[in-house]
């Protein structure tokens, strides 16, 4: 079983031809609601690859939050842990361009009350998966909680370290330090390494990876959008897969698509992290050439396809 502690969040999408300006207003296409959150994308992606898979999170006691626990539901999440908070389920106002570039701005809501207690009360249950993946749209407080109760019973601990808070503390650098595999992108791997006291200025992608091992965790992967991935195994040797070339419409869910689908690879598999990358870049790729989160996770089999190719 993939646990995640995360976020669930209801996702109100507007494309538009350019992306506002500061003080500017653009007008676009008709307003999406789509079912979201980094914790409750990573767990149907986990689970359309057919792992078993279960989300630890907080919605609010409204009709999104009623809205986004049925979605996991269709989609074969164990929705069990998600409790209900006193604050209004999270949601995501994004704005989308004609590039698939976009814009994000969240309100946590319930997710934000998510606390230790009701981690700590999932322990057993941590203890006995055999994957916690996490991200950072819940209290890290509750993270550190999870990661200690799988570090301690074995339990893989994946951290895809997004969105970083402007300011990365010592509970942070606790979490990653302690992290089997730690996934992020180019801009998030910058911010890690300035906060970690490498203040070189415009990083050598290549050797990102690397550089991040030094903060603790046994893997490192950086995401690069199209141009695919670089990462650095246990030994610390840097290496990079290229990504697939393919039609992108929209680049929601695309992270979330490969932190899945590199944590799925990794523990059913006895493979290494290259083809674990290369899986999750597959993932990714494909879920950048359907719009929406949840709904752009792909299949084994889809992404089977791809690497045939
Ligand atoms: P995030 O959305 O978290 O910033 P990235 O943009 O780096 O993450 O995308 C995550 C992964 O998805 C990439 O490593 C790559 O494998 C895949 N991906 C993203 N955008 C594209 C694209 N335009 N073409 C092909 N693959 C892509």
């Amino acid at each position: 079983e993939v646990i995640v502690v995360g976020s669930v969040n209801m996702d109100l999408s507007v494309r538009v031809r350019s992306l506002p300006a500061p003080g500017q207003t653009v007008s676009g296409g008709d307003l999406r609601r789509g079912s979201g959150g980094k914790g409750a994308n990573q767990a149907v992606a986990a689970r359309r690859l057919g792992a078993r898979t279960a989300l630890i999170g907080r919605v609010g006691a409204d009709e999104f939050g009623a809205e986004l626990r049925a979605a996991l539901r269709r989609a074969g999440v164990d929705d069990s842990a998600l409790g209900i908070g006193a604050a209004a389920t999270g949601s995501a106002l994004i704005v989308i361009d004609s590039t698939g570039e976009n814009m994000i701005t969240i309100s946590p809501g319930a997710n934000g009350l998510l606390d230790t207690d009701e981690v700590a009360g999932q322990a057993a249950r941590i203890a006995a998966a055999d994957a916690l993946l996490l991200q950072l749209e819940v209290p890290i407080a509750a993270c550190l909680a999870a990661a200690r109760a799988a570090r301690a019973a074995g339990t893989l601990v994946v951290l895809n370290a997004a969105p970083l808070p402007a300011d990365i503390g010592p509970e942070l650098l606790e979490l990653i330090s302690g992290t089997d595999i730690l996934i992020v992108n180019e801009g998030e791997a910058a911010g890690l390494l300035a906060a970690g006291g490498d203040a070189r200025r415009g990083f050598d992608p290549s050797t990102l990876a690397s550089a991040l091992r030094a903060l603790g965790p046994r893997e490192v992967v950086v995401t690069l959008g199209s141009r695919g991935a670089v990462f650095a195994d246990a030994d610390g040797d840097p290496d990079a897969f290229a990504g697939f070339a393919v039609e992108a419409v929209d680049a929601v869910g695309a992270g979330d698509a490969f932190c899945a689908a590199l944590t799925v690879h990794r523990v059913t598999t006895r493979d290494d992290l290259r083809s674990a990358v290369r899986y999750a870049c597959a993932a990714g790729a494909l879920a950048t050439t359907r719009r929406g989160a949840q709904t752009a996770a792909p299949t084994g089999a889809e992404i089977d396809d791809l690497l045939r190719t």
